[in-house]
């Protein structure tokens, strides 16, 4: 076994780590100050490859694997959570879809643009009454001359309102196979769930106002209404009623770059908390003198390593094509929590200076919350894993 990175992940690593500390940190303050989408970020984004990592050369994408897309999204996160969700929710859940399920002539219209960053691709699955319980959808599409016709309202979609928003793939109810067994027992009939592709600027698809939000301030979070809206019957992603199958694996899969945001989110916490307390002096000393401050400094460094071999862990069970559905479930868990956990300790450090909006901390504090419920709440991934131990 051996725990070095290999030379061109070293080289990843320090490109992004570059690229995070220059072009990032010096506006991520005053982006999520004023709300603002990182346009120019994502463009710059686009340019270095990495808006397209895990995907295949010959649809533009960089030829990466899931260790070198989740170093890249550690590095992002370790400075700003705003950029790396646009960058994570992209790839993981807007072209991964596409990539995984799609057709060929699907692939070849969508992914060049979306690895190039030109379009933002994005994952509607939430509703207001499908969120852990996703199979709940509401939205319906019903085939009607050669076109499918949806209605319904997604809510909390990311990346899906920006200039630069391309498409999104949402779940739709497309049928109702009412067994008589379901019927018999009270229990909610099975119901045919699908995956579809509506490109932006299609009629009846309409994106509202962004959310106020308590973090990810410079991401883009918006409700989508969907009203008598007409694609193609060919933007069908993959077979029909595939859709509960396909999005339990595209979280699977999203879960290794969430579980990456929060080893990042730490990371960076822990760099600002340890910078402040070799500075910041109290009773003649140092404060990183004082045991106490050592201890969480100890603790913290402790944790964010064990949890970064989870996730490293998990995306090479991936890129071997093992199953990592636990391992994952398992890195998302340990790491959101691990997020809090150390914004809220760098904070702390800080004393009164870690909460104001100064300091970076105070952000990360922010930001750090949404990492124990999006993509799958800790009581879900609890579920998950719960289900591969048997119990
Ligand atoms: C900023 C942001 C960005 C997002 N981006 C996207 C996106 O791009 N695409 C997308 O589709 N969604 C997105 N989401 C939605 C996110 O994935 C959901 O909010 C999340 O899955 C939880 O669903 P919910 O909000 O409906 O909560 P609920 O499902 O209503 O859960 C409420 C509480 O009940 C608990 N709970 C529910 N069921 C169980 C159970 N069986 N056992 C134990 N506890 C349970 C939950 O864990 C939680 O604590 C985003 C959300 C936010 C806030």
């Amino acid at each position: 076994m051996n725990f070095d990175l290999a030379d061109h992940h070293q080289l990843l690593r320090r490109t992004v780590r570059d690229f995070a500390e220059q072009e990032v940190a010096p506006v991520a303050e005053e982006l999520d100050r004023t709300k603002s989408f990182p346009y120019e970020i994502v463009r710059k984004l686009g340019e270095l490859d990495l808006m397209g990592i895990p995907f295949p050369e010959r649809y533009g994408g960089a030829g990466g694997d899931s260790l070198a897309y989740s170093i890249a999204v550690e590095e992002l996160a370790r400075v700003d959570s705003s950029v790396a969700i646009t960058l994570c929710a992209h790839t993981s859940l807007g072209t991964q879809p596409i990539y995984l399920f799609g057709s060929e002539e699907q692939k070849l219209e969508w992914m060049p643009r979306l690895c190039r960053g030109e379009r933002l691709g994005a994952f509607g699955l939430t509703e207001p009454e499908a969120g852990s319980d996703a199979g709940n959808t509401q939205t319906r599409a019903v085939l009607e001359d050669g076109e499918w016709v949806i209605n319904g309202t997604k809510q909390f979609i990311t990346n899906a309102g920006t200039d630069i928003s391309g498409v999104v793939v949402i779940t739709a109810v497309t049928g109702q196979q009412d067994h008589s067994a379901a019927a018999r027992s009270g229990d909610r009939p099975e119901r045919e769930i699908s995956n579809l592709l509506v490109a932006n600027g299609t009629l009846g698809y309409e994106q509202g106002e962004p959310y106020r939000k308590m973090g990810w301030n410079a991401s883009d979070t918006r409700p989508l209404m969907f009203t008598d809206c007409r694609v193609p019957a060919e933007n069908l992603v993959g077979a029909r009623g595939a859709g509960l199958r396909q999005f339990f694996h595209i979280l699977d899969v999203g879960r290794i770059g969430v579980a990456a945001m929060g080893v990042g989110l730490a990371q960076g916490a822990l760099d600002q908390a340890l910078a402040y307390a070799k500075e910041r002096r109290a009773f003649g000393r140092p404060i990183s003198k004082f045991h106490a401050i050592q201890a969480k400094l100890v603790d913290l460094s402790t944790e964010i390593e064990a949890t970064r071999l989870l996730v490293h862990k998990a995306a090479c069970l991936k890129d071997l094509g093992r199953n990592f559905t636990l391992i994952a479930a398992q890195a998302k868990l340990k790491s959101g929590r691990l997020a809090v956990r150390a914004a809220d300790e760098a904070v702390q450090i800080h004393g009164g200076y870690g909460y104001i909006e100064e300091y970076p901390v105070c952000r990360f504090y922010r930001d750090a919350k949404i990492l124990t419920i999006g993509e799958g709440t800790d009581e879900v991934q609890e579920i998950v894993i719960a289900r591969a131990l048997g119990v």
